[in-house]
């Protein structure tokens, strides 16, 4: 095996190479409405993958993009997963309206943060070690089809899980941040809307007819948002309310719409528990009130696991003379929430570092770029 400082020239000479394949992947939709497009970027990882040496197979799924699973190595005996996506947020025309453009050591384009960088970064290090007899563990892969949409369309959660099984640890290629924060915990997020039907009446002629939802509403919103619990990582926000039409009729109708924040399982499972209670109490007699779940992201949970690979990687990179990194927990969901309920430790964003995710303004370090794929490769030596 080489030794470090050969590994890093090589990495530097490989830019060139790598930022085509950015490139590439970049100047191609792979929004929601473009399972073609995702498609499309599969096939081409195969192929990069396939003369390495990997089986690679498709979960293929109906109206979603398919999931990529490529394997190399003995699959019985604990391997490395490595993941991220290949789809992004923006809608079909994109990449021909603002293509990959590289402006000193800015990089833009749809995707180029989330994170078709970190896919560039996965695939040319993996084909670098294995280059150079790297066997130190069995590989997986696993490259999701619709992060981006929660696998709302898809199987594709139930498959993460099942295809996490067995991991010794896991890297998501995810975005990577600025401030060097490599990612071991991440919030769930739900967001639920709640309906109330009352009854109409007018207010100065028939009051006593009439039940109103907005009051309801009020009483309500209050057991809803006492949900919240710091101490248990739950935070329940009603941020959005509405009801009535004019300032002289009982309204028949309100409704709010609800963010919930979760770092465990048990907080979202105790937080809708407690939803149903709400719906079926009344506090003003003749209302009805149902709700529903509008998305729900599940959270990458800190396991000790996660917390002692992260102290590891950062002994790695501090020997490899890579950038002091710091573990953090966000407030965003990423697909690293399967492996955690698989039990796999794992480290995520370890991707091209950026701002501006889901937006226009998305851009990414152009230097990250081969300063990530050192990390990675430094990691897959040494772990
Ligand atoms: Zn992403």
């Amino acid at each position: 095996m080489m030794d470090k400082e050969e590994i890093c020239r090589e990495i530097d000479g490989m830019e060139p190479a790598m930022i085509d394949t950015w490139k590439k992947l970049v100047n191609r939709d792979c929004g929601p409405d473009c399972k073609e497009g995702v498609d499309a970027v599969g096939r081409a990882v195969e192929r990069f993958l396939k003369p390495l040496g990997f089986k690679v197979r498709f979960h293929v799924y109906e109206k979603a993009g398919n999931m990529l699973v490529a394997e190399y190595g003995d699959m019985t005996k604990p391997f490395v997963l490595l993941t991220g996506h290949m789809d992004t947020v923006f809608a079909r025309g994109t990449a021909e309206e603002r293509p990959f453009q590289m402006t000193g050591d800015r990089v833009t384009g749809p995707g180029v943060l989330d994170m078709k960088g970190g896919l560039t970064i996965l695939l040319h290090v993996v084909r670098l070690l294995l280059a150079h007899g790297y066997d130190r563990h069995p590989i997986k892969i696993v490259l999701a089809g619709d992060e981006e949409t929660g696998h709302k369309n898809s199987n594709g959660g139930a498959d993460y899980l099942e295809e996490a099984k067995g991991a010794l640890m896991g890297f998501n290629m995810e975005t990577g941040f600025l401030n060097n924060g490599i990612v071991i915990e991440r919030k769930g997020v739900a967001q639920y809307q709640f309906d109330i039907d009352g009854v109409g009446a007018h207010a100065g002629n028939n009051p006593r007819d009439g039940r109103s939802a907005v009051m309801e509403l009020c009483h309500k919103a209050l057991d809803i948002g006492n949900l919240t619990d710091c101490e248990e990582g739950t935070t329940v926000n009603v941020g959005v309310i509405s009801g009535g039409t004019v300032a002289n009729a009982v309204p028949e109708h309100a409704s709010c719409k609800v963010d919930v924040r979760f770092s465990r399982q048990e907080g979202i499972d105790r937080v809708e528990k407690a939803f149903r209670q709400i719906v079926e109490k009344t506090y003003v007699e003749g209302t009805t009130t149902r709700f529903s779940c509008l998305v729900k992201v599940s959270s990458m949970e800190r396991l000790p696991g996660s917390e002692a690979l992260f102290h590891q990687a950062e002994e790695i990179a501090e020997s490899w003379g890579l950038p002091a990194m710091k573990a953090i927990a966000v407030g965003g969901g990423s697909d690293s929430a399967y492996l955690t309920r698989a039990g796999v430790p794992t480290l995520c964003a370890l991707g091209v570092k950026g701002e501006f995710n889901h937006t226009v303004r998305e851009w990414a370090e152009k230097k990250s770029l081969t300063e990530r794929a050192k990390l990675l490769a430094a990691l897959l030596l040494h772990l």
